[in-house]
């Protein structure tokens, strides 16, 4: 998959419109389009990766980078101790961008198991 192909990958060029709340040399973070939460963000690196375990193989530091800059998000948000970190990998886990992708989910309480 190419740049030109990947939705994340336009958004991370700016190319297609969110709203960021974040940046860092290496990820972007903005809010989801179909808040799950009051608080749902999406933290991706910048290079294109298809996943989680992708990122982490091919540049540990993104994938550190990118739980820190969540943990930022939810800072900033006002979720210092109380939030979700979620990360889909594969259609059968609900990935339906595969551009690796670490949800913030926060402002309500949470279930587990989850659906
Ligand atoms: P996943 O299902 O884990 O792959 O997550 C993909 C997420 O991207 C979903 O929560 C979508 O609501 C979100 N999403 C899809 N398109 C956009 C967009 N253009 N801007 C922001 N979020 C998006
Ligand atoms: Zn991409």
């Amino acid at each position: 998959m190419t740049s030109e192909d990947c939705l994340f990958c336009r958004i991370v060029a700016g190319e297609i419109p969110a709203e960021v709340v974040h940046s860092t040399e290496r990820t972007v973070a903005f809010r989801d389009l179909n808040p799950q939460a009051p608080t749902h963000v999406l933290v991706v690196p910048r290079e294109h990766q298809p996943n989680a375990a992708a990122l982490a193989a091919a540049d540990p530091e993104a994938a550190a980078e990118l739980i820190r800059t969540a943990a930022a998000v939810a800072v900033a948000e006002g979720h210092d101790d109380d939030y979700r970190l979620v990360f889909n990998t594969g259609e059968r886990a609900g990935q339906t961008v595969f551009h690796a992708h670490l949800h913030v989910l926060g402002g309500r309480d949470f279930t587990w198991p989850p659906g």
